[in-house]
């Protein structure tokens, strides 16, 4: 078979579910670390590099937190959602709705309006200067509870930054239950927001019935055990519900035990509309493009099956229709011309 990593890497792609202090790489973390010589992180590349190779998942949620407190001023967030662009136009990524989790720093003292104007002005910079088009989603970090679902809606609805597409709901899903989340859900499609929360991940499928039933869900975070109900899938595929697939992380957090049984191919046989995405890349040791050549290779696709997944994440994105029309268009000129070279 055909390496696919040359053609992936240079392929226009849009990423639909990535985190944004979880897409901090050992390069920004560093210049990070060297802005707040008081933490305990590591500037030095190399041992940076060891620190984020993780022994277990409670391990990777130190390191996590550890990347969270070094989130202390409107100019770090700058710098993270800067530089995170920076990453993901490396990669050939367009368009990417990063999900952030505003509660978490204004929870630690940033202003909430310095907090917008740096994401904002981050996402400006990085659309004229790299390329690439960011969108935010603002999630309810699930763990924090109701306080910081009321104060992560308020924040969507009353200062609503103008790259905010959509209302997402992160944080473990064992011990919190969707449904209690309705009325934040239901401010934020009121409005304008769209709804996508993560269901399904370590969880079973009556989750993802709950996000969809109970909190408007237009795309699933996850979604992964929605093979074990062929009505839910059925559900999906008719409704074209899209589930952001993120193959590395299913295994890392233990999702999936491994990626030979990862249950993509299944959700592609019903026919439901699948994107792929890198969740938390740098901490899971991946980026956008292993994701693909990972699909590609459990899909068992060629060149024109890899473009077709990009397209999926076009059509599933929150891009206004010319938007959508204008990176599809880029990703088959670049896919003919790939294959007529
Ligand atoms: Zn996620």
């Amino acid at each position: 078979m055909t390496d696919l990593h040359p053609f992936v890497a240079g392929l226009p792609k849009a990423e639909l579910h990535v985190h944004h202090v979880g897409s901090a790489s050992p390069r920004i973390v560093a210049e990070l670390a060297a802005r707040h010589p008081d933490s305990k992180v590591p500037t030095d590349p190399e041992a940076l590099a060891d620190y984020f190779t993780f022994t277990d998942f409670a391990h990777f949620v130190e390191v996590y937190l550890s990347v969270v407190d070094l989130i202390r001023t409107p100019e770090d967030v700058r710098l993270l959602t800067y530089e995170v662009a920076r990453d993901m136009a490396r990669q050939n990524i367009r368009y990417a709705e990063l999900t952030i989790t505003p509660f978490s720093s204004t929870r630690r003292g940033i202003d909430e309006k310095a907090f917008m104007e740096a994401i904002e002005d981050a996402r400006r910079a990085a659309e004229t200067e790299l390329g690439t088009v960011l969108r935010w989603c603002f999630d309810i970090p699930g763990e924090a509870g109701l306080e910081a679902a009321q104060e992560t809606a308020r924040l969507a609805v009353d200062l609503r930054p103008e790259g905010l597409v959509s209302f997402g709901l992160g944080g473990p899903e064992i011990g919190v239950p969707r449904p209690q989340f309705k009325p934040y859900f239901d401010r934020a499609i009121a409005a304008g927001l769209h709804s996508v929360p993560h269901a399904g991940e370590t969880t079973g499928p009556e989750t993802v019935w709950d996000a969809l039933n109970h909190l408007g869900a237009e795309r699933i975070g996850h979604g992964t055990s929605s093979v074990k109900d062929p009505a839910l899938l059925a559900h999906l595929a008719e409704h074209r519900i899209a589930l952001e697939v993120c193959p590395t992380s299913n295994i890392a957090t233990r999702a999936v035990a491994t990626l030979d049984e990862h249950p993509l191919g299944e959700m592609v046989d019903a026919g439901v509309l699948v994107t792929i995405n890198s969740d938390d890349p740098p901490m899971f040791g991946t980026d956008l493009n292993s994701e693909y050549a990972v699909a590609a290779r459990l899909l068992g696709l060629d060149e024109r099956g890899v473009a077709g997944l990009a397209k999926n994440a076009v059509e599933a994105s929150f891009l206004d229709p010319a938007g959508k029309r204008r990176i599809a268009a880029e990703i088959d000129a670049y896919t003919e011309n790939w294959l007529a070279r």
